[in-house]
């Protein structure tokens, strides 16, 4: 069976579903979003959700900030919720690195976030049951928290599909046809689907995408590990998201007496990677984190789950039109920072698709060929997660 649309997104992780969202918000609902298993099957459903807006870059704050405005009032952009949770942020940096916090935090107010640099002795006032010993500078965020990755990318797909966009589960694309220089249809498993533009969002499933089009990008994966907790809800009834640059850490509260650890970012293989926890990480975890917050020593383990950061040589991702085959959009190289950019990335797709730039945030420097040409986007904080 041969169909067509006017836009085919490939994926269906947070990406393609805001992607999906957003196309028809621009009045495109002749789309198809093809998943080859569930919904936020890939990275999404394995993220941490952290919305923080602490970056060392105009375009990634200016994202992080518009985009953390829309995922907090979920229910007013797609009709459902998403789960947000105010928490607060908490940026800790060890020394050598303050001077960047204050640069960073001076950018992210000039985008309107309440960002605020404090010295360790002022944070130790505000947060008396946090150890600051080695820190140098605290950036606080108290509008930042998390959100639920199920429900914001069921919620672009849902608002999506009210207005007529269709959503094919199980359906595995098997490649990208090209004629002429233009990318005209996707081959399934469910046969052939012709499309005006085609928008990738196959995550960590890309590079083989862009090799096939002859136009590879320098992605790599490597696996995250998130640990889960229980916390002594009489010591400890909630916390801030805390990010720890001496030792990489970030956690947050999640529902009940549960806290979340992300943790390392070791090359690995798609493929074979052992998506459990390392009992001996999550011991180092715990280690860290009582040292932090001595009331976790009363914490217990309980397992967790590792994920896949899709990475690009500055931890930054690639927006844009394929070279060569201007119907073909990618979003692709999220590392651990795409959840909470997700809504102004989809828009962006969409406006990709659509009109061919990106017209409300310009994503030069997010272009295709900036690894061709030598010019990544820095980051204070080397190339990491805090990238
Ligand atoms: C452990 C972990 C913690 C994280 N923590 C955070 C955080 O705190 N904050 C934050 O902002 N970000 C975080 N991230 C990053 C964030 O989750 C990702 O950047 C984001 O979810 C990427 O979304 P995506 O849609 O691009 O990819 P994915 O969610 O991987 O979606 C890609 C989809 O494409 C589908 N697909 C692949 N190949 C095909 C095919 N051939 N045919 C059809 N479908 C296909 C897959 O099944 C998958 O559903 C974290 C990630 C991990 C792994």
């Amino acid at each position: 069976m041969t169909d067509s649309c006017d836009v085919v997104v490939i994926g269906g992780g947070v990406m393609g579903c805001a992607t999906l969202h957003y196309l028809a918000k621009m009045g495109i609902t002749n789309t198809l979003l093809l998943e080859r298993d569930t919904l936020a099957s890939g990275s999404t459903g394995r993220s941490m959700t952290i919305l923080r807006m602490h970056y060392s870059n105009a375009i990634t704050t200016r994202m992080a900030k518009e985009s953390r405005d829309v995922i907090a009032d979920f229910e007013a952009e797609t009709g459902h919720p998403g789960g947000f949770v105010n928490t607060g942020y908490l940026f800790l940096v060890v020394p050598g690195q303050e001077g960047a916090l204050r640069t960073n935090a001076a950018l992210q107010r000039e985008h309107g976030v309440d960002s605020r640099a404090l010295m360790p002795e002022e944070a130790a006032k505000q947060w008396p049951e946090i150890n600051f010993e080695g820190v140098a500078a605290v950036a606080y965020e108290p509008d930042s928290g998390y959100a639920d990755s199920s429900a914001v990318t069921n919620g672009f797909a849902l608002s999506a599909r009210e207005t007529g966009a269709r959503v094919t589960l199980g359906c595995n694309v098997t490649g990208i046809v090209k004629e002429r220089g233009r990318a005209v249809a996707v081959e399934t498993d469910l046969g052939r689907i012709n499309a005006g533009a085609i928008v990738l969002t196959a995550g960590p499933w890309i590079p083989e995408f862009l090799a096939s089009v002859g136009a590879p990008l320098p992605l790599s994966w490597v696996r995250h590990q998130v640990v889960k907790l229980h916390r002594p809800l009489n010591k400890i009834p909630t916390h801030p998201i805390i990010a720890d640059t001496s030792n990489g850490i970030s956690f947050r509260p999640d529902v009940d007496d549960l806290t979340l650890i992300g943790i390392r970012e070791d090359p690995t293989d798609r493929d074979t990677y052992n998506q459990s926890v390392d009992p001996s990480c999550a011991a180092d975890s715990l280690e860290y984190l009582v040292q932090r917050y001595p009331a976790f020593d009363e914490a217990g383990w309980d397992g967790g789950w590792s994920g896949l950061f899709t990475v690009t040589p500055d931890h930054h991702p690639v927006i844009d039109r394929v070279p060569g085959l201007e119907n073909l959009v990618v979003g692709a190289g999220f590392s651990g920072h795409g959840f909470k950019l997700s809504p102004t990335i989809g828009r962006a797709l969409a406006e990709l698709a659509v009109d061919g730039r990106a017209t409300t945030i310009d994503m030069t420097p997010l272009r295709f060929t900036r690894f061709a040409e030598d010019d990544l986007l820095g980051s204070a904080y080397g190339a990491t997660v805090f990238a």
